[in-house]
């Protein structure tokens, strides 16, 4: 049997080497890490990657909806994706709009404390480091980004905040931070652009139950606050991504069936979104 050629595996996906020049397979693993808070919390939680898979091609579609580029091509099955291979930018840019996590920790704000406006913060992305914050002169300095990329980056990460501000309050959920990464694309005219790449799940995003303050993130795992596994079926099953009941038994067990019907439809309806992309975009008579 052929085996594709793996590109890079990271924390909590692998990156394989896409069918057409130019793109990338996707493989969202079930690994979990908290290392922010403790470098040797890891572990293994069953049907994480393939909730992570739904939820993240389901944002990205509705981010390119709204005009934000992305590395999103398309799902392929249950914990893979298509997406556009890109030059990660090495920066994390971290948007927040309620004080938890990191701020907490490192400047002594209460968890919880609304910010009287979105809080923008840059991370230096490096695991030995432990990904440290780091400023725009950094980033220019370092020539991680140049300043006409980082403007591109925040006021992309500023659309996305009011976008997902408003599709998660629809569903009960207060979005209380989140983190993204942009990599570069080259045309073939040599100009280069830049996309918002990796993924958006609740691995990478705050949550909390808008009427309880129930947190249905990662910050579950990272602070023993519960089931990871009952948290991210919510949010799939309130996105309506998954039935009531979830495509996860206790077990982590995946009913295989219902999830590739769930894809099907998915497919079809990304093909019908294309089609209808190509009619608008037929010069007017
Ligand atoms: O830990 P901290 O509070 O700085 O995290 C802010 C947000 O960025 C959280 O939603 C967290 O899940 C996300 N994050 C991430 N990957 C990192 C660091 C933070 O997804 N390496």
């Amino acid at each position: 049997m052929s085996r594709r050629k793996k590109l890079y595996e990271g924390k909590a996906k692998t990156l394989y080497e896409g069918p057409d020049a130019g793109t990338v397979i996707q493989y969202f693993k079930d690994n979990v890490s908290a290392t922010s808070i403790n470098p040797n919390k890891k572990g293994v939680i069953a049907g994480k990657g393939v909730l992570n898979n739904r939820i993240s091609a389901h944002l990205m579609t509705k981010l390119e909806s709204i005009g934000i580029p992305t590395h999103f091509i398309r799902s392929i099955n249950m914990r893979e994706q298509l997406v556009r291979k890109v030059d990660i930018i090495p920066v994390e840019v971290v948007v927040r709009n309620i004080a938890a996590g990191g701020l907490c920790r490192n400047l002594g704000i209460k968890e919880g404390t609304i910010l009287r406006k979105p809080l923008v913060e840059f991370f230096y992305k490096d695991d030995d480091l432990n990904d440290p914050m780091v400023s725009e002169d950094h980033i220019i300095t370092f020539g991680w980004a140049d300043p006409y990329e980082i403007e591109d980056m925040v006021s992309m990460a500023w659309r996305v905040n009011d976008y997902l501000n408003g599709l998660f309050s629809g569903i009960g959920m207060t979005l209380v931070d989140f983190k993204l990464e942009f990599g570069r694309i080259v045309t073939e005219y040599d100009e280069v652009y830049i996309v918002l790449a990796d993924e958006l799940s609740p691995d990478n995003c705050r949550l909390w139950d808008s009427k309880t303050g129930e947190k249905l993130d990662k910050d579950r795992y990272r602070y023993d606050l519960g089931d990871l596994i009952e948290g991210y079926q919510y949010i799939a099953e309130r996105l309506g991504l998954i039935p009531a009941g979830g495509i996860l038994n206790k077990g982590g067990n995946v009913n295989e069936k219902l999830a590739e019907k769930l894809e099907l439809i998915e497919n079809e309806l990304g093909k019908e979104r294309d089609r209808r992309k190509g009619i608008k975009k037929r010069p007017r008579k």
